[in-house]
């Protein structure tokens, strides 16, 4: 009732930061750097930059803040328009990879931490920010942790500039300390308290656990509303999809329930429907949001009462033996079950159900996350620190340093791909290939388009790997989608099916019914058109001309597989009479084929050729080289 009855500056002026609104910009006159420290919904990411902003700053300059998820980039962008009464893209505006809303006004400017390292690259003392504030530094992403050690070599470079790191909880200390013991500055907190509540054994279906949880409060608990956490899409896609069957069986058993407003919120769900958690539910009505871990801090939803955790998360991992990134299923750690739980107390006193047992929590729990550096693929950063010309990366002033075995291996592979030289620095063709906002065997296989002359064809492949799927599949149509969807297959690869699949929809004159007809999402491919002709101006500013190859696309394979040879198989069926060749395409490790890679056992597979590997409905070899 709040958001509805109170004008947005009373919002403002509610939040706890704006108390304390005073002494945080002396705090930032008197220092270079600051560490602020305040509870999720404290207002720290929509109203410090505006308080910045007031006070004189972006006279000389840009605000920046960074955001690890592109999902609170946007969202955040979007409401601090609203409240300075402007239009997103004028004086405040975001930008991720592949969509910049800014404009010649914009002083106020939110983004990824991506994009403001891949910045570095181009202006290495960022002369047109006057402060950056480091958002979310608790995440800890990979990006962030490389910013610290660039943002603190601009910090003793230029004396005009402030630098901001926030924080929702620990870790203060330590960012502090990174920076030579400076200030933290702690926004008193207003939350109500949380009762928790656990299984009594160990849950199997989370997801069903949760859907029953939910329905339960529904029924039988006082108003509020729910917040589900789920570690993806699938799943939450499968909870709303139950959620809303159990409301519609009841409401033919005539049985007197509320309406429930189910909404889903993960980063690939489209903008619109992402600002929809922020809505009001009618009178009457209540929300459940389900949510991946993006609702733990970088978005605050108020009026949530209740909070149902499964425990679980997704991260990245890097397994160096196979020289891959999968995202895994992991259980959370403490800290972040805690902030979970928080969520159900901004408002007034919640209730926590943890999907998970008290043990669990105590004994199996890590205390805190494991950053990102130290368990992802480090390509895309050692290119950028070797294009900076941080030589020998064993000295980089990293927080905390990534195994040295990850940084070795990501060497490896870059050298593998021609992007590093036998004595680890970049060839021409790495040089090439950190001017592309994308992963380095994705700017390998698009240089390799030029040699090979068929530019034209693989920037499109790239291009669709580059947004969300296209194809389209409701529950309720599998087999006709699935029909519609084979019609566009090109034998033995996906990624050429990507190109049969964008080259038909530009032969329809890329129109929308087309894509409505033919089971594609019409708003991804024309993100794909977008990616593609950003990529192009790229290539143009390289002065590197567009080749066609027509129809012969046997060259694009030979591209596609100078980037992703080492993904290459050669599977066998049990009961197959012939061995059939992966798609060296595969790489997206939600396909069995690719998990089936990663379970070899943790051997490099030049090794292994022919051995077993249990690929879920079957037994199949590997090879390399395939
Ligand atoms: P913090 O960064 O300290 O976690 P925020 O500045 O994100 O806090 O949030 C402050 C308040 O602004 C919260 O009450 C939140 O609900 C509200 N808010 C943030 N983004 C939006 C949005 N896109 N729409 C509506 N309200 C929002
Ligand atoms: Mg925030």
């Amino acid at each position: 009732d709040f958001a509805k009855s109170k004008t947005l500056s009373q919002q403002r002026q509610y939040l706890p930061i704006f108390s304390v609104r005073e002494e945080l910009l002396q705090v930032v006159r008197e220092n270079q750097v600051v560490v602020v420290v305040g509870e999720t919904g404290s207002g720290k990411t929509t109203q410090l930059t505006q308080y910045l902003h007031e006070d004189g700053y972006t006279i000389s300059g840009i605000v920046g803040c960074t955001q690890p998820r592109r999902v609170a980039a946007m969202s955040v962008a979007k409401r601090v328009s609203e409240e300075l009464e402007t239009e997103l893209g004028d004086e405040v505006g975001y930008a991720i990879r592949f969509e910049d809303v800014t404009g010649p006004n914009t002083v106020i400017k939110y983004m990824t931490d991506g994009v403001l390292l891949k910045e570095t690259l181009k202006d290495s003392d960022l002369e047109k920010y006057r402060v950056v504030v480091m958002d979310e530094a608790h995440e800890r992403s990979l990006s962030t942790d490389v910013l610290f050690g660039i943002l603190k070599k601009v910090v003793a470079r230029r004396r005009d500039f402030k630098l901001i790191v926030t924080s929702a909880t620990l870790n203060a200390q330590k960012f502090s300390n990174f920076f030579g013991s400076v200030p933290i500055f702690r926004i008193p907190g207003r939350t109500f308290p949380v009762k928790t509540l656990y299984s009594k054994t160990p849950c199997e279906d989370y997801v069903e656990a949760a859907v029953k949880q939910a329905m339960t409060i529904h029924i039988t608990s006082d108003p509020g509303d729910i917040l589900i956490f789920m570690t993806g899409q699938d799943e939450i896609e499968a909870t709303c999809y139950a959620l809303a069957e159990r409301m519609e069986s009841l409401k033919s058993s005539n049985k007197e329930v509320p309406k429930l407003l189910i909404l889903p919120i993960y980063s690939q769900l489209p903008a619109d429907l992402q600002a929809k958690i922020f809505q009001k539910a009618e009178d009457g009505a209540r929300k459940c949001i389900v949510a991946t871990n993006i609702a733990e801090t970088s978005l605050t939803v108020d009026g949530i009462f209740y909070v149902i955790d499964t425990g679980y998360g997704k991260i990245k991992v890097y397994n160096p033996c196979m020289g891959m990134d999968a995202l895994q299923v992991f259980p959370v750690s403490r800290a972040a079950a805690d902030q979970r739980a928080g969520r159900a107390g901004r408002t007034g006193p919640g209730t926590c159900y943890r999907l998970y047992t008290e043990s669990a929590y105590l004994n199996e729990m890590l205390p805190s996350p494991v950053p990102e550096i130290q368990r992802t693929n480090l390509g895309n950063v050692v290119l950028l620190l070797k294009s900076l010309k941080i030589d020998n990366l064993l000295d980089f002033d990293f927080m905390d340093p990534p195994p040295q075995e990850i940084i070795l291996n990501s060497m490896y592979q870059l050298w593998v791909l021609g992007a590093l030289n036998n004595v680890g620095n970049l060839t021409d063709l790495g040089w090439n290939m950190v001017e592309f906002p994308l992963d380095p065997p994705l700017a390998k296989m698009l240089l390799m388009g030029e040699q090979l002359g068929c530019i034209n064809e693989v920037l499109t492949v790239v291009s669709m790997l580059s947004v969300p799927s296209v194809f389209f599949r409701p529950k309720d149509r599998v087999e006709e989608s699935d029909a519609a969807r084979e019609k566009f297959f090109v034998p033995e690869s996906d990624h050429l099916t990507l190109l049969n699949v964008y080259q038909q929809w530009k032969a329809n004159q890329y129109r929308g019914d087309w894509c409505n007809d033919h089971f594609l999402h019409v708003k991804g491919l024309r993100k794909a058109r977008e990616v593609r002709s950003q990529l192009l101006d790229i290539l143009k500013t390289l002065k590197i001309a567009l080749t066609s190859c027509g129809p012969d696309w046997d060259v694009v394979r030979k591209a596609i597989c100078s980037a992703y040879f080492h993904n290459a198989a050669r599977l066998k069926g049990v009961g197959e009479l012939y061995s059939r060749l992966c798609s060296l395409s595969r790489v997206n490790l939600d396909d069995k084929r690719v998990h089936a890679m990663c379970n070899v056992g943790g051997a490099p597979m030049a090794g292994r050729a022919g051995s077993h590997v249990f690929l879920g409905k079957g037994f199949g070899y590997v090879n390399v080289g395939a």
